[in-house]
């Protein structure tokens, strides 16, 4: 952290925040500038007093700005946890080098469609079923998903599939009812800021899928991970889901290829890549979804309803079971030119 001084500011305001940094237990370096000064802070500073002297030392007169030279983040950064996080759910592994394919319909409508669907993304090579039974909808008139019935819907066809699932989870009071139900929660890009959910998912210690909100900056995402990490959840991981389009002309919202190396590189998280609610529309999905594959993602998150005219939510982003077929074959070739070590 590092206070800079306004121009004009006096030896005695230089000296009083030298102090009030000292009064926490922290040395104070001062250094001359030619029109002004800075006060470094060289020591480490707890993650806890890190708010605390941001707001102190502002207020201050004669501060200008208080900066910021480590991230809001440390449990979640690769300078703490320098090798990549595995998740091991039964067989399956995420990150650390495995490659995860979650798919699904947006929503649990029916059993039949759950279950046709099921049956279409596991013989296309899918480890994990997606499938909402909270829907956060922008309208309230909107479907808002089947709830508990969702849930049992979810349990029975991933028993008699055979497949993992992945659902939203929007109120922190049904945290351990959904995780009674699914193999990972996910916390969807509306409620990554919703800090009693993110709590008290951390608390759950159930493996998680943290989506980012459309207009969150790359810290405040994992800072947001930084609340499920310092509630004692270890198997977190990334979603990176579109950010706000300049122009929703032609797609719902940008997806932030960026965001997998940045993300990949100072984070151990697995990071994985929703091209559905990236783009927003099915044609544009698979070339999308072989873009976050060959930035690096460690799995995708894609929408799949076997007759996506009919779907109560998101269907104009839905794949039909053929066509993610062919894409995850196009997925394989892409990864076997990347990792042809691992992929068969
Ligand atoms: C979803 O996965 O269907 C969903 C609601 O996503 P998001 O939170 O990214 O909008
Ligand atoms: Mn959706």
């Amino acid at each position: 952290m590092m206070v800079l001084m306004n121009r004009n500011a006096t030896e005695e305001q230089v000296q009083a925040v030298v102090a009030k940094i000292e009064e926490h237990g922290l040395s104070a370096l001062v250094l001359p500038g030619g029109e002004r000064v800075a006060i470094g802070i060289p020591s480490a500073i707890p993650p806890s007093l890190r708010p605390v002297l941001d707001e102190t030392l502002s207020a201050m007169e004669g501060v200008d700005q208080v900066i910021h030279i480590t991230r809001p983040y440390k449990l979640a950064s690769r300078s703490f946890h320098p090798h990549p996080t595995e998740i091991r759910i039964g067989e399956v592994r995420i990150g650390n080098g495995h490659f995860t394919v979650m798919a699904g319909p947006c929503a649990v409508e029916s059993y039949d469609q759950l279950k046709e669907t099921a049956i279409a993304v596991k013989k296309a090579g899918a480890q994990v079923l997606r499938a909402g039974a909270y829907k956060p909808r922008t309208s309230p008139y909107s479907f808002q998903g089947l709830q508990r019935e969702g849930l049992e819907i979810l349990k029975a066809v991933s028993e008699e599939v055979g497949i993992l699932t992945i659902s939203e989870v929007i109120d922190p009071h049904d945290v351990d009812l959904v995780s009674q139900y699914v193999d990972i929660l996910q916390i969807g890009a509306r409620s990554m800021q919703n800090y009693p959910l993110l709590v008290a998912v951390g608390q759950s210690g159930k493996p998680v899928l943290l989506k980012r909100l459309p207009s969150a900056t790359i810290d405040e995402w994992l800072a947001s991970a930084e609340y499920l990490l310092t509630n004692g959840n270890e198997q977190v991981m990334l979603c990176e889901r579109g950010i706000v389009p300049i122009d929703r002309t032609y797609a719902r919202n940008t997806l932030d290829i960026n965001a997998v190396p940045i993300v990949k590189y100072n984070s151990h998280l697995p990071i994985i890549v929703d091209p559905s609610h990236g783009v927003g529309h099915a044609r544009y999905v698979p070339a999308v979804a072989l873009a976050g594959v060959a930035a690096g993602a460690d799995g995708l998150l894609i929408e799949v309803h076997p007759h996506p005219e009919r779907a109560l939510s998101d269907g104009a982003q839905s794949l039909t079971p053929d066509a993610f077929e062919k894409l995850m074959t196009q997925i394989n070739a892409i990864r076997s030119v990347l990792e042809p070590a691992t992929v068969k």
